[in-house]
Order: structure tokens, then C-alpha cells, then sequence
């Protein structure tokens, strides 16, 4: 710990999540005119320029005069793998002070006649500390919260990769000019617990909604929360038009407590209480995503069980078949098996989606990779 300090007094500070007014700050004390500062954002954020050295359109010894002080981009990508069907890309970064995390790219290819989406999952933590224990991510403990840069520069690799691709498709003639579009949505589904990273996760939110800048719009963002009760009371005030995702993975408490440790402290009636209170605030519906363990969650009682908990709630349920991880002690649920669960929610009016996760092959589910390449070292 002592020479992890030490060593940290040395890093140069990112100017990745700083908020406009601030680079704005930095820019003017510099004794640059404020368009230097809407250049350089520009080129961060719009053009996902994350070195001083590529941004040509600064003077240079403007830039060799904040590379002295700051850096962009912090994250060093360690491995980069496609799924065969081309659809998923992985990417494993280590930051600053060598802890790893996951990040994914993935495509869709039909999207009501548009170009299909392509969403963005990333992480808000190295490790987490809920311990589901479906989850490969739980199952490492926690290593610490990422900075709002870190979480941001996520997306700006991950649009660099998109865009290129679209770039490529025109050259191609496979799409028009006016449709290069990058990345669409951004899911905060990669490791680690958004909301108990809070003040990071918001900050890097207004970043990556900017309008001069990555330009998402709120309600291509989801956050997914494993349901953190006084967090999603504050979200629900925050004038954010996301859209957020609860883990709920079970109907009551005794089934829930057994995969999710986090239910003793927020059972699940204050998580429904709290859901009411955001839909009320929002006027926006929740997403409740079901992970379907195979004889642990998924029987038909427990479907009956979650038609009656979410009845007149203003939601849409995803079924999620598990992702086997590496100490893999749940099964899938059969096709057949989750479209009776689907059914029986249809019966109590409850809107839900059967997902079967991309990039299976790659180890895309949630802190997979970085499993393997620990466990192989
Ligand atoms: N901590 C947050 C967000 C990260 S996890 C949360 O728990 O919501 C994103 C989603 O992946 C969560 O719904 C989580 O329950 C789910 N997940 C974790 N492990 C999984 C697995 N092995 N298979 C399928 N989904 C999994
Ligand atoms: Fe953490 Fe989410 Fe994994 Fe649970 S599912 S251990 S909250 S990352």
C-alpha cells in the first residue's frame, strides 16, 4: 500500500472527465484563447483523439506544454478479441496502476430498417464488492472505483473502433455518408456496481451525453443497478432521462438472499418501494433483468411470484439465460423452460424479453475475461 501511494503522486493527472467549465479553466490559465478549449474538446470527444500528440489542429507548443501537465487516455489495452460471428469485440484495459477491467463493443444488425445499433458496456469499478454468486466479477472481490475518465475514455475507445468501421463501410459503399452514427447506445453493464461508484458514474454520464461532444442521448443510456436503495432514491432526482435496470434475479427474499448477499441489506420490498417512488418521480419504466439459473429461479411458482410482485409497476422484464462462469455451478435454462417463465408473466400483463447474451465465445459475460487471464498467468 505505502509504495502504491508513493508511486501515485507521480501520475499525471487526465483531463478525461474534467467537466467543460473546467477544461475551460485549464485552457484560459494557460493564457490560450477559450476556441483552443473548444478545440481540444472537439477533438477528445468528437474525433476520440486521446493523445496530445495527434490533436495537429492545437499549436505545438501548446500541446507539448500539456502533455507536460496532463495526459487524455490512461487505459492500456491488453487484449482485443472478435466473437466469430463478428458481432461482439472485447476489449481488456489495464489502468494507471495496473488493475484490469472489461469493456465490450456489440453490433446489432437490423434495427427497425435503420443501421443496426451498436451499444457500448463498460465498467464503473476493478472488481466489485457484492459478491453475486452467479457472477464472475463478484466472485473477485473488489479492487477499487474508477475515476469518471476512466469510464469515459471506455466509451472513446470503443467509438474509435465503431467509427472506424462505419468509415470503412463507406469507403465500401455498404453505407452512406450521413450514416455514420459510431455508437448508438451505452449499457453501464460491465464490471462492478455503478451506483456505489455514484458521484463518478453521474459525472461521467454528462460527458458522454454532451451534445458538442460523444453526443449519446439519455435514453440510449442504461444503468444497471444490482439495487442499491438510497442510490436509486437520489438517481430518481437527478433529471436524468436514462433508463435504468434493476438486478432482481428472484422473486422473494429467501430465493434472492441466496444468490445476491446484497438483499440482506435492501430486501426486496424496499426495492420495489423504491421503484414505485422513480417511476413516480421519472415517469419512466424500470427494466428488471432475471438472470434464469436452472432449478435455482426459474420454476413456474417463481414466475407466478414475480407477476404478482411487479403487478402495476410500470416495467419490462429481460430474461437472461446465465452465462456459465469459471466456478460455473448454474445451468441454463432450457429454451422451452424460459418461454413457460415468459408466459406466465404475459398472464399477469408483465411485458418481458428473452436475451440470449453476445459473445459467448469471447468470455463477454460480465468479468469473464479478466477471470481467464488471471487464472492463466
Ligand atoms: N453491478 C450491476 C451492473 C453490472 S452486472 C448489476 O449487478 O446490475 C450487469 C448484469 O449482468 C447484471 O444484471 C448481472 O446480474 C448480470 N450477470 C452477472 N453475471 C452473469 C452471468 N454469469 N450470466 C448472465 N448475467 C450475469
Ligand atoms: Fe457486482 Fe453486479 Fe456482479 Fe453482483 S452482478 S457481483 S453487483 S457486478
Amino acid at each position: 500500500m505505502e509504495n502504491l501511494h508513493s508511486t501515485e503522486k507521480f501520475i499525471i493527472p487526465s483531463i478525461l472527465g474534467l467537466e467543460k467549465e473546467e477544461l475551460n479553466k485549464i485552457v484560459a490559465q494557460l493564457g490560450e484563447k477559450p476556441y483552443r478549449a473548444e478545440q481540444l474538446w472537439r477533438s477528445i470527444y468528437k474525433e476520440c483523439n486521446l493523445d496530445f500528440s495527434d490533436i495537429t489542429t492545437l499549436p505545438k507548443n501548446f500541446r507539448d506544454f500539456l502533455s507536460k501537465k496532463f495526459r487524455i487516455g490512461t487505459l492500456e489495452k491488453k487484449i482485443h478479441l472478435n466473437s466469430a460471428d463478428s458481432s461482439t469485440t472485447k476489449l481488456l484495459f489495464a489502468l494507471s496502476d495496473g488493475e484490469l477491467i472489461e469493456s465490450v463493443l456489440m453490433r446489432y444488425t437490423s434495427d427497425y430498417g435503420k443501421k443496426g445499433r451498436k451499444t457500448a458496456c463498460i465498467s464503473t469499478q476493478a472488481g466489485c464488492a457484492l459478491g453475486c454468486t452467479f457472477c464472475a466479477t463478484g466472485q473477485q472481490g473488489f479492487r477499487r472505483n474508477l475515476t469518471s475518465g476512466e469510464i469515459i475514455e471506455q466509451v472513446l475507445q470503443l467509438q474509435k473502433i465503431a467509427l472506424e468501421e462505419d468509415f470503412m463501410e463507406v469507403q465500401q459503399g455498404i453505407r452512406k455518408k450521413g450514416e455514420i452514427q459510431g455508437i448508438t447506445n451505452v449499457v453501464y453493464m460491465g464490471m462492478g456496481e455503478p451506483l456505489a461508484n455514484y458521484k463518478n458514474t453521474i459525472m461521467s454520464l454528462r460527458n458522454i451525453i454532451d451534445n458538442t461532444g460523444i453526443n449519446i442521448g439519455s435514453r440510449h443510456i442504461t444503468i444497471s443497478t444490482v439495487g442499491l436503495v438510497p442510490q436509486i432514491k437520489k438517481l430518481s432526482h437527478e433529471k436524468l432521462q436514462i433508463n435504468l435496470a434493476i438486478s432482481l434475479h428472484a422473486p422473494d427474499n429467501k430465493t434472492r438472499s441466496e444468490t445476491m448477499p446484497v438483499n440482506k441489506r435492501f430486501p426486496i420490498e424496499e426495492l420495489i418501494d423504491v421503484c414505485h417512488y422513480y417511476v413516480q418521480k421519472t415517469n419512466r419504466r424500470i427494466f428488471f433483468e432475471y438472470v434464469l439459473l436452472q432449478g435455482q429461479n426459474d420454476s413456474l411458482s417463481n414466475a407466478e411470484k414475480l407477476g404478482k410482485l411487479l403487478n402495476g409497476l410500470h416495467c419490462h422484464v429481460n430474461l437472461i439465460p446465465v452465462n456459465p462462469t469459471n466456478n460455473g455451478v448454474y445451468s441454463r435454462t432450457d429454451d422451452n423452460a424460459s418461454r413457460s417463465f415468459q408466459g406466465v408473466l404475459k398472464r399477469f400483463g408483465i411485458p418481458s424479453t428473452i436475451r440470449l447474451e453476445k459473445g459467448i465465445d469471447i468470455n463477454a459475460g460480465c468479468g469473464q475475461l479478466r477471470e481467464r487471464v488471471l487464472s492463466s498467468n
